[in-house]
């Protein structure tokens, strides 16, 4: 799993500042409780001098430690249990002074080694779900609000299908990709004209999948060039920050490129559409790539490498039917 540095570090700052607030919380909880009971923190600052104590004789050498060591433990399980005592007769929970981890397998630390702790990525999981919700309707957009009803259910003569029954098939092979998303470098080709339902249907996978913990990007066309172009001419833009958009749309788990053919048809374009294309197919990451071209299309706008890489890479899935936007006008 290729997880975004950008999001994982504002992931550990999130941890890292719930730590701190529960310090702080449990801090002031215990100076309440001093208050209502003085004898509290005579017998905190007591434990406290015996785990000093004991410390010491851990490092005296030359005589046996052992029975002291026996006597300060027994002293401070005492003192201990006259602490627990204290807090419950108050009426607060055992513990509710101590300064406890939330997490019992990093000890909020975010890692377990060098793997990050499940509880660092359900922050990362919601800094993602964040940062596509600015993109895309995350919450709108589900497979099941898919509605079939737009498309025309009449049959094609030629094809014996209706629009109706295809998109079904469209629909269910989005739906299948998305839930089966191994990180194994499977690609769809949405294609069709515009209003169909393509941009939809790309959120609802990108809604899927990040919820599965994959790293996933949503830019169009027209954003990612832009971003490359920050970095050619380093007149236009941050070039650091583009650089790092660069390193995402490269290394996520899944990049949906959203209206291809939109962004400007020049020579330079051209090449970082090939370069991401292929880059990502060379190091087996998922793309979904979505355009208002054919695959036709593609093979006169483009050279015939991307033409090639679209038709043995990817899974065409068409688009059919009436502008969407269109027939909600007119209802
Ligand atoms: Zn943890």
């Amino acid at each position: 799993m290729a997880l975004d540095g950008r999001l994982l570090r504002r992931a550990m700052d999130r941890l890292e500042e719930d730590r701190r607030r529960r310090e702080t919380h449990t801090a002031e909880l215990r100076q309440r409780l001093y208050g209502l009971d003085p004898a509290l923190a005579e017998l905190d600052s007591r434990i406290q001098g015996a785990a000093a104590s004991a410390m010491d004789l851990a490092l005296r050498r030359g005589e046996d430690p052992v029975a002291a060591m026996e006597k300060l433990q027994e002293q401070s399980l005492q003192l201990q249990k006259e602490r627990t005592r204290r807090i419950v007769g108050l009426g607060y929970p055992e513990h509710c002074i101590d300064d406890l981890p939330a997490c019992g397998r990093c000890g909020d630390r975010g890692y377990v080694g060098l793997e990050p702790c499940e509880c660092l990525l359900r922050l990362y999981r919601e800094e993602q779900r964040r940062e596509l919700s600015k993109l895309l309707d995350l919450n709108g957009e589900r497979f099941s609000a898919f509605q079939l009803k737009y498309y025309d259910d009449q049959k094609d003569p030629d094809t014996g299908i209706s629009p109706r029954q295809h998109m079904e098939l469209v629909l269910l092979a989005c739906r299948r990709y998305a839930e089966t998303f191994d990180g194994k470098g499977s690609n769809l080709f949405l294609s069709g004209g515009p209003g169909l339902g393509k941009t939809f249907l790309s959120a609802c996978i990108a809604s899927v999948v990040s919820e599965q913990g994959w790293s996933v990007v949503y830019e169009t066309a027209v954003n990612l060039c832009s971003r490359y172009e920050a970095v050619r001419f380093t007149q236009r833009g941050d070039p650091e920050e583009a650089e790092q958009d660069i390193r995402r749309y490269l290394q996520c788990d899944l990049l949906i490129l959203d209206d291809l053919g939109m962004e400007r048809d020049n020579g330079f374009t051209v090449s970082v559409i090939y370069e991401v294309i292929n880059a990502r197919l060379r190091s087996g990451k998922s793309t979904v790539i979505s355009s208002n071209l054919s695959a036709e299309d593609i093979s006169s706008r483009y050279n015939p490498q991307i033409a090639s890489r679209l038709a043995g890479e990817y899974e065409n899935l068409k688009f059919y039917g009436r502008d969407i936007r269109k027939l909600k006008k007119e209802e």
